[in-house]
């Protein structure tokens, strides 16, 4: 089936992963959403109101337009509860970060089905669809604005009084406020640099303010320090609370707090179940957690069962 129309073919194949794409994402994935693309179908399926944040992928099989031949994702199938927290975990190559690619319907399946409240995403509006998710990448991109203006990207119409909430709810309001002029301190590369962990919750303000009842969480690999990384975990579960959400997870603390884990390797699920589950099936999470969770534990380092490969 077509995938993106046209001209947006190349784009998307240029963003290709997300995971690579990392800086310029979120600003590609706005561009596509607003200028695009997808074909938005004639007659839209309506989403139920209020949306639930019911996700399912039903025996899905994905082919990269660039790769006919390989299958990035195999009889994928998953369904996910509305507030459940599901962490993607496998080596990389696995697909996870495809799962979020159809999620965002970058592309749409080859066969089978991705479904938004058991609507089929090929027949919602895409405009709409990216309204109720929200993705908060690995590396969040920094505009060259002031920190208001950073954060109201979230939802451009919000109030500045919302803004302020958000940054509060996401451990960012303190640290914005020490800087020379506060909420209109201008950021980016002409302006304030901000560490890996300030930047990190500025993305998580912009998912908060953008309150999506979706939200997909690629998981920062690069370490941050103890202090960071705890305002960035406390700011997370806030985001994270009553939401469907699925996580790229990288780390042994956000695998334990999940509902469930969903291990996949070469573009199928292989496990699922919780951490304790799983290490006493004895198969690959075992592995990739014994390999990267306690040597990164015993080390005080990050656990990365996505570099396991
Ligand atoms: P993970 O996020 O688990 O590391 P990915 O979802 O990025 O895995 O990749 C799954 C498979 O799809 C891999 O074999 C990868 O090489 C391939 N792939 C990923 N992105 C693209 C792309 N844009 N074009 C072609 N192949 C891709
Ligand atoms: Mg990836």
């Amino acid at each position: 089936s077509v995938v993106v129309a046209g001209s947006v073919g190349g784009l998307s194949d240029v963003v290709g992963d997300l995971q690579r794409a990392a800086g310029a994402t979120e600003r590609l994935l706005d561009l596509l959403s607003t200028e695009t693309e997808i074909e938005a179908p004639a007659n839209p399926a309506t989403l139920p109101s209020p949306v639930q944040g019911r996700v399912g992928f039903e025996e899905v099989v994905f082919h990269y337009p660039s790769r006919p031949d390989m299958a990035a994702l195999e009889h994928f199938d998953l369904q996910v509860a509305d507030g459940e927290k599901v962490a993607l975990v496998g080596p990389s190559g696995a697909g996870k970060t495809t799962v979020f690619q159809l999620l965002l319907r970058f592309y749409d399946p080859s066969q089978g089905r991705v479904m938004l409240d058991g609507v089929d995403l090929k027949n919602a509006d895409p405009s709409e669809l990216r309204r109720h998710t929200g993705l908060v990448p690995q590396e969040p991109v920094i505009f060259s604005a002031d920190a208001m203006e950073n954060i109201r990207y979230g939802r451009p119409e919000a109030r500045d009084d919302e803004v302020i909430a958000a940054a509060e709810a996401a451990n960012a309001r303190a640290f914005i406020e020490e800087l020379p002029e506060g909420f209109k301190s201008f950021l980016g590369e002409r302006g304030v640099r901000l560490s890996g962990g300030q930047r990190q919750r500025i993305a998580i303000a912009r998912a908060i303010l953008k309150n999506p009842e979706v939200l997909l969480l690629d998981e920062a690999t690069s370490s941050l320090d103890a202090e960071s990384e705890k305002v960035v975990q406390e700011a997370l579960d806030h985001l994270m609370q009553g939401r469907t959400t699925l996580i790229i997870a990288h780390r042994l603390a956000t695998v334990l707090k999940a509902d469930r884990l969903v291990v996949m390797d070469k573009g199928r699920i292989v496990e699922t179940g919780t951490h304790q589950e799983l290490l006493e099936k004895n198969g690959l999470y075992a592995r990739l957690a014994a390999l990267q969770f306690n040597q990164a534990q015993s080390l005080g380092a990050e656990a990365r069962p996505d570099a396991a490969e």
